[in-house]
């Protein structure tokens, strides 16, 4: 009656009323049992696939609840200017780029993505002079690891037309020299600019990129995942649909809709004829800063902009990493339930970077969930504990406050500005260490099994999946991860070393350790 038998496992569930089990069956797609190796046999038939565990550890398969597919895909197909991959300096991009110019035709254009000035021995964003002394024949593009910030040469800048008269967009701002007012190259912000300037990468390439993102993804026990991209519309969603199809693009994604294209929602069909569990729309994403000196989109705006979303019957999913944006965020949802009151409306924060408990509090008191990257603490904390004036230090990421108040806070890993690892995540979460072995904020650590429940339970429930995932539960998705370790035994700084043995998606094994 089972097509898969997990057996000789150490099960965790994830189920507070059902935590441990010798293995699973699994019929369907779907949990059929959760019990003992004895028990187990009863499902058993002829045509049952049998797995035997040998003790290793299975949980329910990690939720990613903020990340950013495309963009994952395309580092894949562009130059690699992450620091992790042996780039230092200035001219160690322009050796990169140099080496790509080589191969490709005059005009094309040459895009890279992943550079950070802060690891860069200049500490400064390459200008558009730097990249010119490369090539003037070929139009380039650079992305910030952030995603919130591109480089581009004379050429390019040249043909997306800008120029020393063109303003700054509304939400963004073009770097200018300080004596001659001339665009340095640097833009801030202006990534949905440029999106319609730039002719976008070809399919073939894109399919390419998706591919090695899938098996990474799987390789990583992740098995569903909530793209946060503030451009998606009706064309992402299309391409979502393309890639889930031929099925190589296996993690089941929930796709929030750019705030742009939410009154797109309205006109076109966002119809697709794969399960509502593969691929379906989740909230509304706004992004919220200050790059420009003020709020960006002001108060007034935003509440109404948060009360559609909400009257529509989305989560509104607010991009908000400091304090005063986190405020904004909590003062708009706050509106749009005084018009409209709804208790169990989850919706989120994204980053929630800063904050202090007396707005944790708040937060709690409104229902709204936060969606956190404990990954940065090891990624980017070394940078955080340089350049974080003190006064927002004490408050970052600070996870257990969050949780001491009362908040739903789901885990992800905003990739590709972080690696996707959810192991690496919930290792930062529970020790706050930094790459190169600094503490933040240890008062802010969490248990190993909080940190699995914000990439289970908790990340399901911040599109409101939570009754078909999260845990190993009789009647759920059977999507499952198998561990080297049991993340609960291993001494704390192991954690991150925990390697994924396998990934189960809707019962059938979709990654193996060879
Ligand atoms: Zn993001």
């Amino acid at each position: 009656m089972a097509d898969l038998i997990l057996l000789n496992a150490n099960v965790m569930t994830m189920d507070p009323l059902h935590p441990k089990a010798d293995g699973v069956a699994i019929k369907d797609g779907k949990i059929l049992s959760v019990t003992t190796n004895d028990d187990l046999k009863k499902w058993k038939r002829k045509k049952t696939i049998t797995i035997d565990c040998k003790g290793k550890t299975v949980l329910p398969g990690f939720i990613d609840a903020h990340c950013h597919l495309h963009a994952l895909a395309e580092s894949h197909v562009t130059l690699n200017l992450d620091p992790h991959h042996h780039v230092r300096s200035i001219s160690d991009i322009q050796t990169k780029i140099k080496t790509s110019s080589q191969k490709l035709p005059s005009g094309t254009w040459i895009r890279g993505r992943g550079y950070n000035e802060f690891y860069l021995a200049e500490k400064r964003h390459p200008n558009r002079w730097d990249l010119d002394q490369v090539t003037s024949a070929h139009p380039i593009k650079m992305t910030h690891r952030t995603g919130h910030a591109h480089v581009l040469n004379s050429l390019a800048l040249k043909t997306v037309g800008i120029s020393n008269e063109t303003p700054d967009p509304p939400e963004g701002l073009i770097d200018r020299d300080t004596k001659t007012g001339e665009p340095t190259g640097v833009l801030y912000r202006m990534g949905h600019f440029l999106s319609r300037k730039i002719p976008p990468l070809e399919n073939h390439q894109l399919d390419q990129g998706m591919r090695i993102a899938n098996d990474e993804l799987l390789s990583m026990g992740i098995t569903s995942i909530q793209d946060a991209s503030s451009h998606n519309g009706i064309e992402q969603w299309r391409m979502f649909r393309r890639w889930k199809e031929p099925g190589f693009l296996k993690p089941r994604v929930a796709m929030m809709l750019g705030v742009n294209h939410f009154y797109e929602y309205q006109e076109s069909d966002f119809i697709t004829p794969l399960d509502k569990s593969q691929l379906r729309l989740c909230g509304v994403k706004i992004i919220l800063d200050e790059t420009t000196g003020h709020l960006n989109p002001a108060q007034t705006d935003l509440n109404e902009m948060v009360l559609a979303i909400h009257q529509s019957g989305f989560q509104a999913c607010l991009h908000a990493v400091e304090e005063n944006t986190v405020e904004a965020a909590c003062s708009a949802i706050e509106y749009a339930l005084k018009k409209l009151p709804k208790s169990d409306h989850r919706h989120r924060i994204e980053h929630c970077s800063v904050c202090p408990s007396s707005l944790a509090r708040k937060l709690a008191s409104l229902g709204i969930m936060v969606v956190t990257q404990p990954s940065f603490i090891y990624y980017s904390g070394d940078r955080y504990l340089r350049t974080v004036p003190a006064k927002d230090l004490k408050h970052l990421y600070p996870i257990k406050t969050l949780l001491k108040s009362g908040v739903k806070v789901a885990a992800s890993s905003d990739c590709p500005i972080a690696s996707a690892n959810p192991l690496v995540g919930i290792y930062a979460a529970t020790y706050r260490m930094t790459e190169t072995g600094e503490r933040v904020l240890s008062k802010e650590k969490i248990t190993p099994e909080e940190a699995l429940r914000m990439y289970g339970e908790n990340a399901a429930r911040a599109t409101f999946g939570e009754r078909l995932k999260g845990s190993i539960s009789p009647g759920k998705l059977a999507d499952l991860v198998m561990l080297n370790d049991d993340p609960t035994k291993v001494p704390i700084n192991e954690l991150k070393d925990i390697k994924v043995e396998m990934t189960i998606l809707d019962g059938q094994v979709v990654w193996e350790k060879c």
